[in-house]
């Protein structure tokens, strides 16, 4: 058992809105820039650095500088109206040496000001220096306080990232209170490791260091404080990932062995011969079926590399030991489609489907409660649905998560736990970099379809110059005179949803004069029966031409369309573009693809583009992707929980993640419950510093 014995660690989970002088703004401020626990506000690293000098004349210095001195006050002026009618600001007149210096405050509080800046005293400023009308000036400086308070305002300061109602200060204030309560703590690090980096200091010095940087040098990922926080981070990450993986390892499950034809029945009734990945996967999944632990795996696969197939032929295997098969989809549509496509070889092979979604009767759901809970049905197909308490199974054995990044963990969980030892198998499309699997999904064994199923030619793509548009017309109209369907997509900026729909409504109503009657608009801010009655229209061919937003990424699917035409194709992601590109040539035709590109085409844009037509496999794309921008959004990848972090960078960190997948392998292996050795207790700490208590907690109720 574990057991958290770091009380040390307890202050810093307190919240910021309990620290003594924090008002509710300020802590609301705080929460919303880095989060609401002590903990969140010393994970939010500086982003700048200055030096601030002290100075005892104005010869030393020019305009911009940002400096620092002792002023005498000589008087105040209340704000109020000025010549010309212009409202004057507040204004402090101090000497500095021989010069005059005015502190200029708008809104300024006289109270206060006058408190800070007593008539004919000394008291120190710090600000950035301006000139105005021959006259230097500070405008609301960063520091107006007395003498004492010299020496915080001058050295090295690092700035940090801000929001509203919140400043510098403010921030530097309650931070650094803050930073006193930052405890030591056992060293985690293994001794290889801290060989490998002999630049690496303790965690504390680490963290302190970041927070005081010197040079603009201090502030980079590579610097060894930041690195080794970083380090820590990804190694916190795998040890929980290792542990959760280790612990589905124990937890016995039932081996579930081929026990009749059943599986080769299936393979003859196919129409189509699986491909060699397809084969691949299921002999992988078939071993860990036959295992006596409990099956966790990730199927990877482009949209069309034929998964639905892969996952009834391995449900056939539980079915086979006397297993019921849970098959759990995101949307009514593709838990439809599933269950049309999967019923007749269920029948053919004699065994009973069914399919289970929100909508319906209740007396029909009602049937199939009943059935499931005697065993009578052996593969349930549904939506959420699936999850309700209301549905029991006799012996669920197997459990299939389509579009795995659309459901969260619990809901995955509470479908497997309807079940003892349950097998499962979940699926996404989502092309996930290599790097990334490793640091999300480093729980799951991973099976990937590369290979799309025969007979599918790859999608011929070009860019093109949006000046050729009128070109491009013209093709668009040939392929349709042939039978062609065309989807034509316009961009949606997040920003500007309303131009964006604008400009969708031009490229329509401009493609309805070349083409008239036969084109269709579909967007996001339609009906979905809207939708669905001009999908229609497309699917029936009397429309040929569908213009879009890129609604069309969600469930489209249009088995004979064949021209992809993307607008402004470089706004676009990598992935995104792919995605797009997959809903066109699923049928027999010959797909193509045209990105139509901007004349000033960015270097990154063009890159993109030479990718696209470069290749078609989502993998290599999404790899490519990963490379350009070096982490950035992946479509699909902000639902599909992975993880936050706050250290990593990934274009600079990325061979600190093998070394701490290879660390806390090592690590979990040693101590499996990080409860034997001083590492591992050590390691607690490390896991609660980056909030994977709740693993813990999780192999404590296991
Ligand atoms: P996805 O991976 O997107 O879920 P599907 O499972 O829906 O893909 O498969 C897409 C299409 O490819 C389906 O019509 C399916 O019947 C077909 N298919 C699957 N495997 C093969 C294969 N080996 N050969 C030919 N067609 C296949
Ligand atoms: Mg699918």
């Amino acid at each position: 058992m574990i057991c958290l014995s770091s009380k040390d660690l307890d202050p810093l989970y307190e919240s910021i809105a309990s620290l003594y002088g924090v008002g509710p703004t300020v802590a609301k401020a705080l929460e919303r820039l880095a989060g609401a626990r002590l903990i969140d506000l010393l994970f939010h690293l500086p982003s700048g650095v200055s030096f601030r000098r002290e100075i005892k004349s104005l010869k030393d210095a020019k305009v911009g500088d940002i400096v620092t001195f002792r002023a005498r006050v000589l008087k105040h002026q209340l704000a109020g109206g000025g010549q010309g009618g212009a409202r004057q600001p507040y204004r402090v007149y101090c000497r500095l040496d021989e010069n005059m210096i005015s502190l200029v405050f708008f809104h300024g509080r006289s109270i206060y000001l006058k408190q800070q800046l007593p008539e004919n005293e000394v008291a120190i400023v710090s600000g950035k220096l301006e000139m105005y009308k021959g006259q230097w000036q500070i405008t609301h400086p960063d520091h107006v306080g007395p003498l004492e308070t010299l020496l915080e305002w001058v050295g090295y300061s690092p700035s940090y990232p801000l929001t509203q109602a919140l400043s510098q200060k403010v921030l530097k204030r309650i931070l650094y209170g803050v930073l006193r309560k930052v405890p030591e703590l056992p060293e985690w690090l293994s001794a290889q490791t801290l060989k490998w980096h002999p630049e690496w200091k303790r965690w504390k010095i680490s963290l302190l260091a970041t927070h005081a940087p010197k040079t603009e040098a201090d502030l980079m990922p590579t610097h060894p404080a930041r690195e080794r926080l970083a380090y820590d981070e990804l190694f916190a990450n795998q040890i929980a990932l290792q542990l959760v993986r280790q612990f589905n390892r124990r937890q016995g499950g039932e081996a579930k062995l081929s026990q009749s034809d059943l599986y080769e029945r299936a393979l003859k009734i196919l129409p189509f011969e699986l491909t060699g990945d397809q084969k691949k996967v299921l002999v992988d999944i078939r071993a860990d079926l036959a295992a006596t632990h409990c099956m966790n795996r990730l199927l990877q696969g482009d949209v069309g590399s034929g998964k639905t197939i892969v996952a009834f032929l391995s449900a056939l295997i539980p079915i086979e030991s006397g297993f019921q098969t849970a098959m759990m989809a995101p949307t009514e549509i593709l838990a439809r489609q599933h269950y049309e496509v999967l019923k007749p070889l269920a029948e053919q092979l004699g065994l009973s489907i069914e399919l289970l979604t929100g909508k319906g009767r209740k007396a029909d759901k009602e049937k199939i409660y009943k059935a499931a809970a005697a065993g009578d049905i052996q593969i349930l197909i549904g939506t959420h649905a699936l999850i309700q308490e209301e549905l029991t199974f006799q012996r669920l054995g197997f459990v299939v998560i389509d579009e795995q990044h659309r459901f969260g963990v619990d809901q995955r969980l509470r479908l497997s736990q309807k079940g003892e030892h349950v097998d499962c198998l979940s699926m996404t499309a989502t092309p996930i970099p290599r790097t990334l699997m490793l640091a999300s999904y480093g729980d799951l064994d991973t099976s990937q379809l590369r290979e799309k199923p025969a007979g599918r030619k790859p999608i011929q793509t070009n860019a093109v110059s949006n000046s050729r548009l009128i070109e491009v017309v013209e093709g668009v109209k040939r392929a349709v005179s042939k039978g062609d369907k065309i989807f034509w997509v316009c961009p949606l900026v997040e920003e500007s949803e309303k131009i964006d729909l604008a400009a969708a409504k031009d490229r329509y109503e401009f493609m309805e004069q070349h083409l008239p009657g036969q084109v269709g608009l579909l967007h996001g801010r339609m009906k979905p029966k809207e939708k669905e009655a001009v999908m229609k229209l497309f699917t029936q061919g009397i429309l040929t031409v569908l213009v879009a937003t890129t609604v069309i990424e969600v469930g489209v699917d249009v088995k004979d369309a064949t021209v992809m035409v993307i607008e402004h194709a470089e706004r676009f992601g990598l992935a995104q573009l792919h995605q797009l590109r997959g809903r066109v040539g699923r049928g027999e035709k010959q797909g193509s693809c045209i990105l139509l590109y901007d004349t000033e085409l960015p270097d990154i844009g063009r890159k993109r583009l030479n990718i696209m037509r470069q290749t078609n496999d989502g993998f290599e794309i999404a790899e490519e992707d990963w490379k350009i921008r070096g982490g950035g959004e992946i479509l699909g990848l902000k639902q599909s929980g992975l993880p936050n972090f706050k250290f990593v960078d990934w274009t600079l960190h990325q061979d600190l993640l093998r070394e701490a997948v290879l660390d806390a392998e090592r690590l979990v292996e040693a101590d499996p419950l990080l409860d034997k050795t001083p590492k591992g207790q050590a390691c607690q700490n490390l896991l609660r510093l980056f909030d994977k208590e709740e693993t813990i907690q999780y192999l404590k109720a296991g």
